[in-house]
């Protein structure tokens, strides 16, 4: 009998029937993510407990047999996606929100449950889980912590890192440790839990989270500014910031994300000859954002803009979103392939970012569509390619070394949110110094001697899966 088979009938045994599949299908889906690349899993195990888990980890150490852990499957850099083979452990069963101590703001999840569920949660009980990933209501909390996930929300309330406090993680030698605490202030040690955070499945298994929650914001304003440009808009922002309102949220989107956003709804979006537009987002008391809402209207028309929309209800601050909330859909119609970058630089080198991207259209041909989070400076450069035009495709490549060393040069970095999987592993040394890369692969094989956990991610010499 083959090694798989031998931990199918194990698992089938002592997890069920229904908690292992080594089908064809299965393990092909399970073979990918939001990437669309990857190879497939031998066997694909959901556990149900945190014991299961440990008991999974043994049996795959027994078997020789690498552990790529999922959660959702929505990841863009290939994490969640085997490289050569191995077992999927998908905690999307682990989906149970365990506890939610109003008292304390804070609520034990598993990690399978899905982020959307955790804010519906959380303000059931009169409280906030602000991290909001454009993905929220199919990832999941293990996922976004593996990821280290942000959203637009970001500029004010940080990324899911902040509202980490404690993990429970199986290792990969099968012991289960539990890292931080419920109290906000903890000092004790190193800081596991946020070595953790973003840690991409290589470190450990996360069955369990202790995450922080705010009180909710009782208000909130949209606003829209439509400039002629990205310089004018990069001004705008600039001009509010130096007014000293941080807003929640201030998202950009570019000539060319906007053309595809208006090519897919059918209809225009945007005033005669935008080249730019903003959505700004203030939440705090009515007062407050009335008063905030004000400044940045002031702070926008003290340069040339080409309109100005504010909304304080519901549905006209729904519509505001729309032109955003459109643009993955709308640009994925746009080509057969978007190469989704996720650099991040320095809010005020944001202007410089985007002459980059002008540059690299015109010096490789290419057409760059570029949109996302403009108040703390990461942006979704889309390369937008035929994956069967090889020579596309090798342009591409040359524009994303090229994007990468202009991001770093700006004190920026490769990616600001969706990590490196091993779609990205071949450009870490572009960011980080031999040094810093050996340290790390210490910090790993601490924690996980064999290289059991999700070999092939983050390291430059990871080998490929098909593409
Ligand atoms: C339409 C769309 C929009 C998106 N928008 C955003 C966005 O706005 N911001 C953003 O940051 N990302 C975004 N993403 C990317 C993705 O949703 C995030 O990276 C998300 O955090 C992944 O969660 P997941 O549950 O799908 O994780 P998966 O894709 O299943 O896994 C991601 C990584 O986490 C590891 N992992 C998963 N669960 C665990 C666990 N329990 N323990 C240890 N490791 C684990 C996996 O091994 C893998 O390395 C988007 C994706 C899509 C498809």
């Amino acid at each position: 009998m083959s090694i798989v088979d031998r931990l199918r009938k194990a698992c089938a045994s002592y997890l069920g029937e229904t908690a292992v599949s080594i089908d064809p299908q299965v393990r092909r889906d399970y073979g990918t993510d939001a990437l669309l690349r990857g190879a497939d899993a031998d066997l694909v195990v959901w556990p149900s407990s945190t014991g299961d888990v440990q008991w999974i980890m043994r049996q795959a150490t027994e078997a020789g047999m690498p552990v790529v852990t999922r959660g959702a499957g929505t990841g863009y850099t290939g994490g969640a996606v085997p490289t050569s083979g191995g077992m999927v452990v998908c905690v999307e069963r682990m989906n149970r929100i365990l506890e939610l101590d109003v008292r304390n703001q804070v609520a034990v999840v598993q990690p399978g449950v899905i982020t959307a569920d955790l804010q519906r949660a959380a303000e059931a009980a009169g409280l906030w889980y602000p991290p909001d990933p454009a993905s929220l209501h199919r990832s999941s909390i293990g996922g976004n912590i593996a990821e280290g996930a942000g959203g637009p929300r970001a500029v004010k309330y940080g990324t899911t890192r902040r509202y980490v406090l404690g993990l429970e993680v199986v290792l990969a030698s099968g012991t289960v440790i539990r890292t931080g605490s419920r109290a906000v202030k903890n000092v004790v040690g190193y800081d596991l839990t946020q070595l953790m955070v973003g840690s991409e499945g290589t470190l450990g298994i996360i069955t369990e989270a202790t995450m922080r929650l705010v009180p909710r914001p009782a208000h909130v304003a949209t606003l829209q500014v439509f400039t002629d440009g990205i310089d004018a808009a990069v001004a705008v922002v600039d001009r509010i910031t130096a007014a000293g309102i941080t807003p929640s949220t201030i998202e950009v989107v570019d000539a060319g994300s906007l053309a595809a956003a208006e090519r897919y709804a059918g209809r225009t979006l945007a005033p005669s000859g935008t080249g730019a537009l903003l959505i700004i987002e203030v939440d705090g008391t009515e007062g407050g954002i009335r008063d905030e809402a004000r400044v940045i209207v002031e702070a926008a028309r003290l340069g040339p803009v080409l309109g100005v929309d504010v909304a304080h209800d519901p549905a006209t601050r729904d519509a505001l979103w729309e032109t955003r909330r459109s643009m993955s859909y709308a640009l994925r119609a746009s080509a057969p392939r978007k190469i989704n970058h996720d650099v991040s630089v320095p809010r005020g080198r944001l202007g410089e970012l985007y002459r980059c991207i002008a540059a690299l259209e015109q010096a490789h041909g290419l057409w760059i569509p570029s949109f996302g989070h403009a108040g703390d400076g990461n942006i979704h450069v889309n390369i937008m390619i035929d994956p069967d035009d090889a020579d596309a495709v090798a342009r591409a490549e040359r524009a994303t070394s090229d994007l990468f060393e202009a991001v770093v040069s700006m004190q920026g970095s490769i990616s600001g949110e969706h990590g490196i999987g091993f779609s990205k592993a071949r450009y870490l040394p572009i960011e980080l110094a031999p040094d810093v890369v050996a340290l790390m692969q210490r910090v790993k094989a601490a924690f996980d001697p064999d290289g059991r956990l999700n070999p092939g991610k983050i390291w430059p010499d990871a080998p490929l899966p098909r593409v």
